[in-house]
């Protein structure tokens, strides 16, 4: 069973190379994300409960976050691995998602972090605005703030998988075929 989390600041490629991934490796792609909007369109309290902090480009709470990875993987018994999207974000998402799979006898195999410079960032989430209908997206300020989230929140995780010797870093600046193949090649040489 491979479990690789997939991380990197907003507009990195994550959602893009996350769908390669699954495919050649077999995986079950859980975006938080994209299960949050989700909830969102369709009206549940937790979309309502997650729809204000992403609007202005906040963490979702740790707790509700956490309980709602944990029952999209206890829904997928016959998962041959996973590629998490976008979680874990805090240390204490990560410590929750360890502890959450060496109860079910299973561990990451290793972070891949996309690493992009902060202005082809910006650019990169205005382009997608034009399409993605993401109001987090389509606004400057917003997307600074997810940026500063990411850096203050999020980027320390990073060094919580260096520690364990689980932390690949690949260059997220290329083509979208180029990126993929440096991730394969980084999951390969796992062996
Ligand atoms: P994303 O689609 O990964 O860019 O996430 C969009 C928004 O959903 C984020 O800005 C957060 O508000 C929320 N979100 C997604 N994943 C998480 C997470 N692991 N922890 C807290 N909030 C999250």
């Amino acid at each position: 069973m491979i479990n690789l989390v997939l991380f990197g600041p907003p507009g990195a490629g994550k959602g893009t190379q996350a769908e390669r991934l699954t495919e050649k490796y077999n995986l079950v792609h859980l975006s938080t994300g994209d299960i949050f909007r989700s909830n969102i369109k369709g009206g549940t309290e937790l979309g309502k409960l997650a729809q204000s902090y992403m609007d202005a480009g906040n963490l979702v709470p740790d707790e509700v976050t956490i309980k709602m990875l944990e029952s999209e993987v206890d829904a997928r018994p016959d998962a041959g691995g996973f590629i998490f999207d976008g979680f874990p974000r805090t240390e204490t998402q990560a410590k929750a998602l360890d502890s959450f799979l060496n109860s079910k006898r299973t561990e990451v195999t290793m972070m891949l972090a996309l690493t992009v410079d902060d202005e082809e960032l910006k650019t990169r989430l205005l382009k997608r605005a034009e399409t993605s209908g993401r109001a987090d997206d389509a606004d400057p300020k917003i997307i600074e703030n997810r940026i500063a989230v990411y850096k203050k929140e999020t980027a320390p995780v990073a060094e919580y998988y260096r520690k364990q010797h689980k932390l690949k870093e690949v260059n997220g600046v290329g083509s979208v075929d180029e990126i993929s193949r440096r991730l394969y090649e980084a999951v390969e040489d796992h062996g």
